[in-house]
């Protein structure tokens, strides 16, 4: 098992003890999101972004337009901090102060590089695709060059992260506890949905078997 190092900046103080700087806790965090949000400073202010992003072994990547001024001030040394959330259930509790929710998180810090090297980037976008749906990438036509050109990808290091996550029922003061009202856990799942065919689907196309392996809610 083998924890990130811990830096001044990723210490946790408020609720430490639900904090983990485990690779594995990590990198399921990050690899059962859909999006993160990467937040930098750009001209003087502060943007937050949400994104796709994908990971190979300890690189995090994610793409967008090359013609984008946020990418280059990212692909130039902007320093940013990614966020990766969950959200898995409501903490209810007997009065107003001890709800809560229960979660998954993660932020890392660091600084992007540009994968410009023509293979290097399509083996990356082509783990984005796999990693989304995998199976879909050799399904479909291939990226053309004007797409490679118009699509930037940055990749950053996971070596300065944390987690923190929550679970369990809420924790009321015992003053509390004759409350009248309901208390509990609602819990909250994503699910993925029935696939709707494409209109103009050509006649004998059925859906792939790749298909199978979301489970529908
Ligand atoms: C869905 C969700 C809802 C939340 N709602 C609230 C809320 O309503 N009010 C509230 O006060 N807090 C809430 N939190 C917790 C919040 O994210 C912070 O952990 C908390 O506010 C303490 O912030 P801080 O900067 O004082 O933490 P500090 O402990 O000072 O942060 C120091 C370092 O600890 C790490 N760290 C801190 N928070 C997180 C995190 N969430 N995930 C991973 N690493 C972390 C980072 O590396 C950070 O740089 C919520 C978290 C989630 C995921």
């Amino acid at each position: 098992v083998s924890d990130i190092r811990k830096t001044e900046r990723t210490r946790l103080r408020r609720m430490y003890e639900n904090g983990s700087y485990n690779r594995d806790e990590i990198y399921d965090i990050i690899d059962r999101a859909f999006i993160c949000h990467i937040g930098y400073v750009f001209d003087d202010y502060p943007y937050v972004v949400p994104t796709n992003h994908w990971r190979d072994g300890d690189m995090l990547y994610w793409h967008g337009s090359s013609a984008g001024k946020k990418m280059k001030a990212l692909r130039d040394g902007a320093k940013a901090c990614v966020t990766f959330t969950h959200v898995d259930g409501f903490v209810m509790g007997r009065s107003s102060g001890s709800h809560s929710v229960n979660y998954r998180s993660v932020m890392m810090f660091g600084q992007a590089q540009i994968i410009d090297d023509a293979d290097q980037k399509l083996v990356a976008l082509r783990g984005f695709v796999e990693t989304l749906i995998p199976g879909r990438w050799d399904d479909v036509n291939p990226l053309t060059d004007k797409d490679l050109k118009s699509t930037m990808v940055l990749g950053m290091r996971i070596d300065e992260a944390s987690a923190k996550t929550r679970t369990g029922g809420a924790i009321d003061e015992p003053e509390d506890m004759d409350a009248g009202c309901w208390a509990g856990v609602l819990p909250i799942r994503t699910v993925i949905g029935e696939p709707i065919d494409d209109p103009e689907l050509r006649d004998g196309i059925t859906r792939p078997d790749y298909l199978d392996k979301f489970s529908i809610g």
